[in-house]
C-alpha cells in the first residue's frame, strides 16, 4: 500500500490497461488481447488502427438509428454550449418538459401522462420499483410490498434489479431485497425450439402468478415486472397470450404490471414500445438505451395515468410537501435531454421503427438458416432482436462463445455472446447486405472452431 501522500494529484501516468477494471468483462483474457473501438459512424465502429467493424448489437442494445448520427451530435454540442448542466430539484430546465411531453405523447395506447427522469435502466428499474411501493402507500395499501420478477429477467445490476431479476451470477454474491418472488421464464425447448416469433406454447405459464397470489396473498404484492421480451439471457420471447393473461391477473388483484422496456423500446420491435407491439397496457414503463440512441447516459418510467395522480393526491391529504423522495443529480441533464430529443426526431423522420418492421423476416431467414447446424441447440427471433443457443464445448461454458467474439471481431464484426449464446440486435438502418454479411461471418466462424 502507498502511504497517504504518495500517488494522487493530476499528473502524468502511465497509459496501461490494468487500473480500469471493466464491467461484466472477463478482465484477465481481454488485457491479453484487448478489442477496442476508437472511431464510429452508421453501421460500424472504427478500430484505433483505422479497421472497420460491423456493429451487429447497436452497441450494446441501444444505438438504435446507428453511430455518430449528425443530428444528435449537433444537438448535443449545442446544448452544451447553451447550459453545462441544471439539476431538477426544485427547478429545472426547458428540455427536459419538453422531453416528458414527447415521450408521453408517443406512449402505447394515449394511456401514460408522466415521465420521470433517470440516467440507466437499472436506475429507471429502481425508480419503478419505487413508484410502484409509494403508489400503493398513498392509496392506502401499504403492506403491498412484495416485488414479482422473472427467473431469467434482467433488470440492470442495482439491488432492486438484481433483486426481481432472475440470474444466478448476477444474484449469489451480493444481498437481495427482502420480500421479492419469482415467476417462472417461458423457455422451453421441449415445446418451444427453433420458433419463429412468438412461441404457439407457454401462455399458461403467466398462471404461475395465480399460484404466487395464493402462496403470499394477493394483497401483499405491489408489482410484476418483466421485460416483454427478455433480451440479455438470449431474446426469450413470450409465448401468444403470456402477457394478455399476466396483465388479467394483475388487474384481478390490484397488483401494478411494469415492463421492463429497456431494449425493446424505440423500435427494437417494429413499433414504438413492445406494449404497443403485443397489444397489452402496463402500468409502468422502463426505458433507457435508445431513448438518446446511447448517445448521453438516459433513462425514464413512463408512468400510467393515476399513478403521479395518487401521490399528489395524498400529499395534499397529509399536507406534505414533496410527493416522491426519490431523484438523481444527473435525472434530465440538458445533454441527454437534448439528445434523446433529436433522437425522437431522427426516429420519426426516417420512420426507422417501420423500417425495423420491414427488416425483421430478412434478419429472421438468415438467423434460421442456423437451425440445423450441428453446434446449434436453439434459434430464436421477434422484430430485430435475435439469438442462437451453442452447444457449450464440453465443461467449459462461455469459453467457445469467447472465443467466437473474438474472432469475429478480428475479422470486422462484433458480435455480443452472453455465454454461449449469440445475441443479435443490429442498428435499425441495417441492410439486407449488413445482416448478411454478420451471418456469414458468425457462420465461417463457428466453422472453423466448433
Ligand atoms: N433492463 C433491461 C431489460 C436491460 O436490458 C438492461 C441492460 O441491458 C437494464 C435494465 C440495465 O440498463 P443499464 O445497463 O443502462 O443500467
Amino acid at each position: 500500500m502507498h502511504g497517504a501522500n504518495e500517488g494522487g494529484g493530476v499528473h502524468a501516468a502511465p497509459n496501461t490497461l490494468e487500473p480500469y477494471w471493466m464491467p461484466f468483462t472477463w478482465n484477465r483474457r481481454f488485457k491479453q488481447a484487448p478489442k477496442l473501438v476508437a472511431g464510429a459512424d452508421g453501421m460500424h465502429y472504427r478500430t484505433p488502427e483505422g479497421g472497420a467493424v460491423l456493429d451487429s448489437m447497436a452497441g450494446l442494445w441501444c444505438v438504435n438509428a446507428g453511430h455518430n448520427r449528425e443530428r444528435i451530435t449537433t444537438a448535443i454540442q449545442q446544448a452544451a454550449a447553451e447550459m453545462d448542466y441544471a439539476a431538477s430539484f426544485q427547478y429545472s430546465h426547458p428540455a427536459a418538459f419538453q422531453l416528458a411531453n414527447q415521450l408521453t405523447a408517443m406512449a402505447p395506447h394515449g394511456a401514460f401522462d408522466h415521465a420521470f427522469f433517470t440516467n440507466s435502466g437499472s436506475e429507471s428499474v429502481d425508480s419503478a420499483l419505487k413508484i410502484a411501493l409509494a403508489y400503493h402507500r398513498a392509496n392506502g395499501e401499504p403492506q403491498r410490498r412484495r416485488l414479482i420478477g422473472r427467473e431469467r429477467g434482467y433488470h440492470g445490476v442495482n439491488f432492486g434489479g438484481i433483486s426481481v431479476g432472475g440470474i444466478v451470477n448476477n444474484r449469489r454474491t451480493f444481498t437481495q431485497l427482502p420480500d421479492v418472488d419469482h415467476l417462472p421464464h417461458t423457455h422451453d425447448l421441449e415445446h418451444q425450439a427453433f420458433s419463429r416469433g412468438q412461441p404457439e406454447w407457454g401462455a399458461h405459464l403467466a398462471d404461475d402468478l395465480e399460484r404466487l397470489c395464493a402462496l403470499h396473498g394477493p394483497e401483499t404484492i405491489a408489482a410484476v415486472i418483466v421485460e416483454p421480451v427478455a433480451g440479455s439471457t438470449g431474446v426469450l420471447v413470450p409465448p401468444k397470450g403470456y402477457l394478455q393473461r399476466l396483465r388479467e391477473i394483475c388487474d384481478k388483484h390490484g397488483i401494478l404490471l411494469i415492463f421492463d422496456e429497456v431494449i425493446t423500446g424505440f423500435g427494437r420491435l417494429g413499433s414504438s414500445f413492445a406494449a404497443e407491439h403485443f397489444g397489452v397496457t402496463p402500468d409502468l414503463i422502463t426505458l433507457a438505451k435508445g431513448i438518446s440512441n446511447a448517445a448521453v447516459p438516459m433513462g425514464a418510467v413512463l408512468c400510467r395515468q393515476g399513478i403521479y395522480d395518487a401521490l399528489m393526491a395524498d400529499a395534499e391529504r397529509q399536507g406534505g410537501t414533496i410527493e416522491f423522495f426519490h431523484g438523481y443529480t444527473f435525472g434530465g441533464h440538458p445533454l441527454a435531454c437534448a439528445a434523446a430529443l433529436a433522437t425522437l426526431e431522427v426516429y420519426k423522420e426516417e420512420d426507422l421503427f417501420a423500417r425495423a418492421a420491414a427488416m425483421a423476416p430478412v434478419l429472421e431467414e438468415l438467423v434460421h438458416a442456423f437451425d440445423d447446424h450441428p453446434r446449434v441447440s436453439d434459434v430464436r427471433n421477434l422484430g430485430m432482436m435475435a439469438a442462437i443457443d451453442l452447444k457449450p464445448w464440453p465443461g467449459r461454458p462461455g469459453e467457445l462463445g469467447y472465443e467466437l467474439f473474438a474472432r469475429c471481431f478480428d475479422k470486422g464484426v462484433l458480435v455480443r455472446l452472453a455465454g454461449d449464446t449469440i445475441e443479435l440486435s443490429p442498428p435499425l438502418i441495417a441492410e439486407r447486405h449488413h445482416l448478411e454479411t454478420i451471418t456469414a461471418t458468425i457462420r465461417e466462424t463457428l466453422d472453423e472452431i466448433a
